[in-house]
């Protein structure tokens, strides 16, 4: 099949590249960041927000959009787009992970997860098949093949029977896809931290055929080392002329580590989460905003930074929001860090355009230290 991606540039120095991902609502440039927008909408960030940020495809979760407002009230507006007013291209998850999350909620068998809604406890049912219509009917340019997760640490009996029922599960996912909407449909590589297992997992996805191939179970409490390993591992057995995408990495050095190893795509809650908790990212390292120490501080958050919220307003002023519990804290600090990692990002990829990307990596840990 016709791959999406279309690569502009391979590093000469590792195995990062520059490339673009052609979607039914356009094109979006990789490496790239998609901003997580889990119940229709990205906290705090109107549309026009993220546009100005420069958000080219944005994250939304299925789980969460299927048991409220549910599909058919999507389904009335037309799919997710029209219904969030968001006219650039959308991800969907399959709900795998937020199922996975609810642990004594969830209970897996070869047809599918049967859960618990995290609302109301009323009991419901995703097998691979209702995870495929559901993401059809939201209308998402890419979907998410319904996946089973693996805890860390998994002993490999445990970590092969949940990667093979994910293989199960991806092929019937494949059977149930209607190619003729013009969405995208994603497998996702499980194993845990097993090699062998990563590769199988792979190996299996390759045989059914995807448009885009992602890494899951990563992130979730192993060490840094051992997640960089493994993903280094894992897309180097990824077919090249696809999108490879790790699903729910990271901090910015987790982005300039994946990118290093040749992943064009990344999702995280951390700018977003951490923007709310008054945690912000700068060009020289965190800040905590609610510290005693920008109360009379006049300066931006970050005096190298563009955004709107840094050319407008003081340290003093966003602790004070912070403080006084403002509803413009999350919208400001969520604005300076979402393009705290829209810059990186596009930092990155102009580095990949003149394949001077190790040169980046250096420059970027030694302002990060
Ligand atoms: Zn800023």
């Amino acid at each position: 099949m016709a791959s999406p991606f279309t690569l502009h540039r391979q590093s000469s120095q590792c195995a990062a590249r520059r490339g673009e991902v052609t979607t039914s609502h356009g094109v979006f440039q990789t490496p790239v960041f998609m901003p997580v927008g889990t119940q229709a909408t990205v906290k705090g960030m109107t549309p026009a927000d993220l546009k100005n940020i420069g958000a080219e495809i944005i994250l939304g979760n299925t789980y969460h959009l299927y048991i409220r407002p549910g599909c058919e009230l999507i389904k009335e507006f037309g799919g997710l787009h029209n219904f969030m007013a968001w006219d650039r291209p959308i991800l969907t998850d399959s709900g795998g992970f937020q199922i996975f999350s609810l642990r004594e909620l969830a209970r897996i068998s070869e047809e599918g997860a049967a859960f618990k809604s995290h609302l109301d406890g009323s009991a419901l049912f995703l097998s691979p098949e209702d995870a495929v219509e559901v993401q059809e009917t939201l209308g998402s340019d890419i979907m998410m093949c319904l996946d089973t997760c693996i805890p860390y640490p998994a002993d490999l009996n445990e970590a092969r029977q949940a990667t093979d029922l994910t293989a199960r599960w991806a092929k019937r996912c494949r059977a149930a896809h209607h190619r003729d909407k013009g969405q995208l449909l994603f497998g996702i590589v499980q194993g845990g931290m097993h090699k062998e297992l990563r590769a199988q997992a792979t190996e299996q996805l390759l045989e059914i055929g995807f448009d885009g191939y992602a890494m899951g179970g990563l992130s979730v409490g192993e060490p840094k080392d051992l997640m960089l390993d493994i993903t280094e591992y894992t897309a180097a057995l990824m077919p090249r002329d696809y999108p490879v995408y790790l699903m729910g990495v990271g901090t910015p050095a987790d982005l300039v580590e994946g990118v290093w190893r040749g992943v064009d795509m990344f999702d995280c809650v951390m700018p977003t989460r951490n923007a709310r908790n008054g945690m912000l990212f700068t060009s020289t390292g965190k800040v905590v905003i609610k510290n005693a120490r920008y109360q009379r501080d006049q300066r931006p958050v970050d005096e190298n930074c563009t955004c709107y919220t840094c050319r407008n307003f003081s340290r003093a002023y966003l602790r004070h929001l912070y403080m006084a519990h403002e509803i413009l804290a999350a919208t400001l600090n969520t604005i300076h860090n979402l393009h705290y990692y829209a810059g990186l990002m596009a930092g990155i990829r102009k580095a990949l355009e003149e394949d001077r990307y190790e040169e980046f990596r250096r420059e970027f840990y030694t302002k990060n230290q």
